[in-house]
């Protein structure tokens, strides 16, 4: 009594996908809700020189979103191109990619976004009298034109996720939307004091960072980012160690916060979501906050660019550190060494004991490491 087994059924043809198909993959994972292309979009405005970048949104970016720079713009045919699949400017070889000195280079985002919205670019370059306008719907280029515009870029994403049901339904409300965009808005703005920013949100200037540096910059930026109290209770901090150099300001334990939000990261000039520098942070503030409690900081950490892989996630939000340990050890020693200047020691180095301050409450002090 046997069987012969049949053999399982064909499967379907393997077929290349479509380009509009690879895009709205690709979308998947770039365009997350609107402040993905808000991020997308000033990063770009960014790495054209823009110094002044404005966007509106409407309905939390749902219906509207306008990103308008001037920075060097396009012409026409670049202005195409970039519309294409995997077409940058910014990289070129592989070595570029362990080099890289910009915010993009993936060459993804627009045709990303251009996927799944109704998507127009303008782009004028200072070389012509007037500029380009492309059109694209859902991925379909519908028409071009020429238009009179000032030397830059303005982008228009409107009905985002308009044929993508499954994402849209993931949307949150109008407001949390926007909130989401003004977080980006200051995350690159955080780290980019020469550019100028201002936020729109239906129809009412909602932000506004003018461009600026030094002291100017500090008072003005770090206060949008956390509140006019932030730097009355923060300490600044600046050191390196070997080719890790880390500066930045760092809270006082007493503006804790209950999530790690209020960690700002940036490593070469990108907001990062980093586990390894979180985990320094979080150590270095052991001994101050409970361990439901997080610090309020920003960090700038400048690692030589080849260093750090940035081409772990599709958005850029993480990084791969060749010498994870040694960066963990620079960030944690930086902010100790901050917060040790408040009068309380927060760690005690063995080789030259100090008396223990006034409040020192035996038991307080935790050992450590000083590896
Ligand atoms: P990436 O930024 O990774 O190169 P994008 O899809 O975001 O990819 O953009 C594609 C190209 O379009 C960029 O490399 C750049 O040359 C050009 N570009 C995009 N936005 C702008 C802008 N605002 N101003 C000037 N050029 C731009
Ligand atoms: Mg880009």
């Amino acid at each position: 009594m046997t069987t012969i087994d049949s053999p399982p059924p064909r499967g379907r043809p393997i077929q290349r996908l479509s380009e509009v198909l690879s895009n709205q993959i690709a979308a998947g994972e770039v365009v997350e809700r609107p402040a993905s292309v808000v991020k997308e979009l000033v990063e770009n405005s960014l790495d054209a020189g823009a110094s002044r970048i404005e966007v509106w949104i409407e309905q939390g970016g749902k219906r509207l979103i306008r990103v308008v720079d001037n920075g060097h713009g396009m012409e026409d045919g670049q202005a195409r191109l970039a519309l294409e699949r995997h077409a940058t400017s910014k990289i070129a070889s592989v070595e570029d990619l362990f080099a890289i000195q910009t915010l993009g280079f993936r060459g993804e985002a627009l045709p990303s976004i251009a996927s799944v919205s109704h998507f127009e670019l303008e782009s004028r370059i200072a070389e012509q009298v007037d500029g380009v306008h492309l059109a694209v719907r859902g991925g379909q280029w519908e028409e071009e034109s020429r238009l009179v515009m000032p030397v830059g870029t303005r982008i228009t994403v409107r009905n985002l996720f308009f044929n993508t049901p499954a994402r849209l339904k993931f949307m949150s409300a109008e407001n949390t939307e926007a909130q989401h965009v003004t977080e980006w808005i200051q995350r690159l703005a955080m780290a980019h004091p020469e550019s100028g920013f201002k936020l729109w949100i239906n129809g009412r200037e909602s932000l506004e960072m003018r461009a600026g540096t030094g002291e100017y910059w500090v008072g003005q930026r770090l206060a949008t980012l956390f509140g006019d109290d932030f730097l009355a209770n923060c300490l600044e901090l600046e050191s390196h160690q070997e080719h890790v150099a880390v500066s930045g300001w760092v809270g006082l334990p007493a503006l804790s916060r209950s999530n790690a939000r209020s960690i700002h990261l940036f490593v070469n000039g990108r907001w990062v979501r980093d586990k390894v520098i979180i985990a320094a942070v979080r150590e270095a503030y052991r001994d101050l906050l409970a361990s439901n409690r997080y610090p309020v900081l920003v960090l700038f950490i400048q690692v030589p660019p080849d260093t750090v892989d940035v081409n772990v996630h599709p958005s850029k939000q993480e990084v791969r550190f060749h010498q994870q340990t040694f960066v963990y050890s620079t960030v944690r020693r930086a902010i100790e060494a901050a917060l040790a200047t408040l009068g309380r020691r927060t760690f005690q180095s063995s080789e030259q004991p100090s008396p223990p301050p006034q409040w020192f409450i035996p038991g307080m002090t935790k050992s450590r490491k000083n590896s």
